[in-house]
């Protein structure tokens, strides 16, 4: 005979469903995370993701991850993205991928509170980590082991890291630790290895993209080109590995004269390319000016002698009028930075 379930079996029924539907929830959750991550391939981009999907699934105060720059280094650096962790201005905030701590946890497959990082320990320090006081520790784990550790501080709930908080953590640490080392296997591969500038083709690809922003909205784009004044007589006359340590300072100083969303690319061999999306030609000139003026008041020492460069630049902004197509503008960048070499060197021209 048929019948109803007894009461307490029917419970133990409604227990199992919210058991599975909440693990198929958090599988839902874990693809959409993983789809997402895996789309972006620009390194910063996808640590800010990182930290936020984290802190939202999590319902965390805070989140920070340790990681590394890059695919064959060692160290793993704070990323600049952490957020409501207490950070000193005193503190470098870098940890070895063989520091004891990392080798400690890594042979276990979940994530960690700080009691039981400092137990397995045994009274070793873990600093940098130890003084963030993070509330849960989970590894980024790529293709050829830990490329970083995330972080994560307490959950606006105040309950405790259950089994199922653990799991779904470290599985989100899989698959970030997959995404962060694909986004540096980019980052190297469209990366100019002695200058750390983006390669030329990266240029033409956001050349075209902010034009087509521009036409849509009007908003200003330029172009600066920028090469060395007579820097065959650099090799020549110090030789050519004084040469390539003048190239790596003059694209230090593009680097740090730039904001976040300006690109700066080395175009050929002495020859750099500034990409500055919203910025009218005559601020475009400005900034070419104070990187000239940086580039030449900027010395090295190299084998006690004093050596240093000036640079020529031609400074253009797209104009729909004149430019049929992206290679026009660069065209008459070109050609104010050979008017710029024409004039002297040492200067900066605007097209017209
Ligand atoms: P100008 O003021 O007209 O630009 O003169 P320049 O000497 O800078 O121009 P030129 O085109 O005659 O020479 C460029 C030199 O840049 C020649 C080349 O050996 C050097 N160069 C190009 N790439 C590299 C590099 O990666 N390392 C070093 N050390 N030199 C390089
Ligand atoms: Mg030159
Ligand atoms: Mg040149």
């Amino acid at each position: 005979m048929g019948g109803a379930l007894p009461h307490k079996r029917v419970e133990d029924a409604e227990q199992i469903v919210q058991h599975y539907e909440k693990r198929i929830f958090d599988l839902e959750q874990l693809i959409q995370i993983s789809k997402s991550l895996n789309a972006i391939l620009d390194y910063n981009e996808l640590m800010r993701a990182i930290l936020s999907v984290s802190m939202g699934q999590m319902k965390s105060l805070g989140a920070g991850a340790f990681v590394k720059t890059e695919l064959d280094g060692d160290e793993m650096l704070l990323h600049r993205s952490i957020e409501g962790f207490q950070v000193s201005g005193d503190t470098r905030y870098a940890l070895s991928s063989r520091h004891p701590v990392v080798d400690v946890l890594a042979k276990a497959p979940f994530c960690f509170t700080l009691p039981e990082i400092r137990a397995a320990m045994a009274g070793a320090s873990f600093e940098p980590l130890e003084s963030l006081a993070p509330w849960a520790v989970t590894f980024l784990r790529g293709p050829h082991g830990i490329n970083g550790l995330l972080f994560l501080g307490e959950p606006v709930t105040g309950e405790d890291l259950t089994v199922g908080d653990r799991e779904f953590l470290s599985t989100v640490g899989n698959i970030a630790g997959l995404a962060v080392h694909n986004a540096l296997l980019y980052e190297a591969a469209t990366t100019d290895r002695l200058t750390k500038l983006k390669q030329r083709h990266i240029f033409r690809e956001m050349l075209d993209r902010e034009i087509r922003v521009c036409r849509s909205t009007a908003k200003p784009v330029s172009v600066v080109m920028l090469d060395l004044d007579r820097f065959k007589l650099v090799n020549d006359e110090k030789g050519h590995f004084c040469g390539d340590m003048v190239l790596e300072r003059t694209a230090q100083i593009l680097r740090r004269s730039l904001r976040k969303t300006d690109l700066a690319a080395r175009y050929g061999g002495e020859e750099f390319v500034l990409l500055l999306p919203g910025i009218a030609v005559a601020t475009a000139a400005q900034i070419a000016e104070r990187i000239r003026r940086n580039v030449e008041e900027f010395r090295m020492s190299f084998h006690n002698e004093d050596v240093g460069v000036t640079i020529s630049a031609g400074v253009a902004q797209f104009d729909p009028e004149q430019d049929t197509v992206p290679d026009d503008t660069v065209s008459r960048c070109d050609a104010a930075l050979y008017r710029a070499k024409a004039a002297g060197r040492n200067t900066v021209r605007q097209a017209g």
